[in-house]
């Protein structure tokens, strides 16, 4: 493994790392849990549950990338430049992705917690993940939150700890809460995050529902599968 490999595993291995670290606590906390607990722990665990499944079916699944058939019903073909690195004819709204070196369909970005591109075939499990995780973390927040007012500090090791995990819960709750809110801005503007950077606003805007259709599936928009 030469060091490129090593460092696309830092993203994954920094998320493991904050999921053991809150993991561990929420042991500790709950160590005998009873009555209320028993259902915050279980319906957490289902949340996290969907987080990791979320994750795998973002990162192992192809983002989609254009065959032939792709531009042959596409009336703006002759419009459309060649791609210069893939020599392949884009179909709208598709991008070349430098460290996939590969013409994504619909591509949203290149995500390096994923060690994925984020396109047409996988935006719904990205959505879902980011969706779940906000959740996941609200929890994880209110959970020390309770502890630290049932048990303000005593100055004790174990309280540094949980004040510690409450602060990384709460400062994953608010930045995966703005991803989420810029996500679900897109779609409701049917905007890829590469066509808001770009400035093509409105393009390809229908009715609310049908954006939401288009970019996560008909129907069970938060279901990862
Ligand atoms: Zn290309
Ligand atoms: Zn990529």
């Amino acid at each position: 493994m030469n060091f490129n490999q090593l460092w696309v595993l830092a993203p994954f291995s920094i998320v493991i790392l904050i999921i053991v670290y809150l993991e561990i606590m929420l042991i500790y906390i709950f160590i005998n849990p009873e009555g209320k607990e028993i259902i915050q722990v279980v319906l957490h665990h289902l949340l996290l549950l969907a987080v990791i499944f979320s994750f795998y079916k973002t990162s192992t699944t192809k983002p989609g990338t254009p065959k032939q058939t792709d531009t042959e019903n596409d009336s703006l073909t002759n419009q459309r430049k060649t791609c210069k690195f893939c020599y392949n004819t884009k179909p709208i709204r598709c991008h070349h992705c430098r460290q996939c070196n590969k013409c994504i369909l619909r591509m949203d970005h290149h995500c390096p917690w994923v060690n994925n591109c984020i396109g047409q075939d996988n935006y719904k499990y990205f959505f879902c993940l980011v969706f779940y995780a906000t959740l996941t973390s609200v929890v994880y927040f209110t959970i020390y939150f309770n502890k630290i007012l049932k048990n303000p500090p005593t100055g004790s090791v174990d309280t540094y700890f949980i004040i510690f995990a409450a602060t990384l819960s709460f400062t994953l709750m608010i930045v995966l809460f703005l991803f989420l809110a810029f996500h679900t801005k897109l779609i409701s503007n049917n905007q890829t995050t590469l066509e808001y950077f770009e400035k093509q606003r409105e393009h390809y805007d229908k009715d609310l529902v049908s954006n939401f259709n288009e970019f996560l599936g008909p129907g069970c928009w938060l279901i990862p599968i």
